[in-house]
């Protein structure tokens, strides 16, 4: 006899295969397959990308507050320092935490049109002690690269680049989690913050069939093959991701899956869009969906000659499109 909870799990899992279904009809048939054996699109995105993943997850390697700190701080000199030569402002939110000091680092470029306004886009910098190349280097090089792509284009609004920490246990879904830190404080300084786009591992692909694993019920209506970017909303934001999801395809060869899923199923909010959830602002979250495609997950052999900058760069296509439509025409 199932209980009253197994029944709800039941109705929620039905409605996100469901929902699952309607996303992936529209965008997924058309881009099947990928553009392996093309001509790299980006041989100078892919290179940066690669120096940026070299340099913390191979030179830096683990970077927590508890037993890396070293490294931690070694990571956020870098980040600054990048941010800064692109000529992005930037700024410091040190909060104590763990019995030190906890810092979150934001670049920001000012809005031409609507200053008020502002598009961020984050990742986090922490690893739960291991090298994190994949989670999370690949999103912080990603962030790093679209910050300078998009440094000298005029945009209407603000544009703020976000490397959060505290992202990993033991602080993951707790109050000093980076990034609920960073959201409160802008919900308390009433920030109109249009979108968040959140990277949270970003460079793992494998064309191998049956390299894709999902949560259950999600997997017959999906691509088995782990070579796709997957964009994760809740059903509050899904305008904001429809309208990503349009504009990376435009830019991008690189297969995308956008979801609309409840948060009960497990990993929807495994990250720091959640914190934005939290704060009332429409936030999206771009994975290669972690442990459901690579086993380096939370392990040392999370290196960066696993990630495939060649897909990276492709990605990272997509995104300067989108963000630029979301951040508008600058003058
Ligand atoms: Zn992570």
């Amino acid at each position: 006899m199932p209980s009253p909870k197994y029944v709800l799990n039941l109705v929620l899992f039905s409605i996100a295969a469901y929902a699952a279904v309607k996303a992936t009809t529209f965008g997924w048939h058309f881009r099947r397959g990928s553009f392996q054996g093309r001509p790299a699109r980006s041989p100078e995105i892919q290179d940066e990308l690669e120096k940026h993943v070299a340099r913390l997850a191979g030179e830096i390697g683990a970077r927590d507050i508890y037993r890396n700190n070293p490294g931690l701080k070694a990571a956020q000199d870098y980040i600054a320092a990048e941010l800064k030569s692109y000529g992005y402002k930037v700024e410091f939110q040190d909060y104590p935490a763990a019995g030190t000091t906890a810092r979150n680092i934001t670049g920001v470029k000012t809005g031409t049109v609507t200053p008020e306004e502002s598009i961020v886009l984050g990742a986090h910098y922490d690893t739960c002690a291991n090298p994190g190349a994949d989670d999370n280097a690949s999103g912080v090089a990603a962030m790093l690269s679209l910050a300078r792509l998009t440094a000298k284009t005029p945009a209407a609004r603000t544009l703020k680049f976000v490397a959060f920490t505290n992202e990993e246990p033991p602080f993951f879904r707790t109050e000093d989690m980076g990034s609920l830190v960073w959201a409160r404080a802008a919900a308390a300084r009433k920030e109109k913050i249009k979108a968040v786009i959140v990277l949270e591992m970003i460079g793992y692909y494998s064309e191998q069939p049956r390299s894709q694993k999902y949560p259950p019920l999600l997997g017959p209506f999906n691509p088995n093959k782990g070579n796709f970017i997957a964009q994760i909303s809740n059903f509050k934001s899904r305008a904001l991701a429809r309208s990503i999801d349009a504009e990376f395809k435009k830019n991008s060869g690189l297969p995308i899956v956008t979801l609309a899923l409840p948060s009960i199923i497990p990993g929807v909010d495994f990250s720091d869009h959640k914190s934005f959830w939290v704060a009332g602002y429409p936030a999206v979250m771009f994975t290669d969906t972690a442990f459901y495609r690579n086993a380096n997950y939370h392990r040392g052999t999370d290196m960066p000659e696993t990630l495939n900058y060649e897909y990276m760069a492709e990605l990272i296509e997509g995104l300067r499109a989108a963000l630029l439509a979301q951040a508008g025409q600058g003058r």
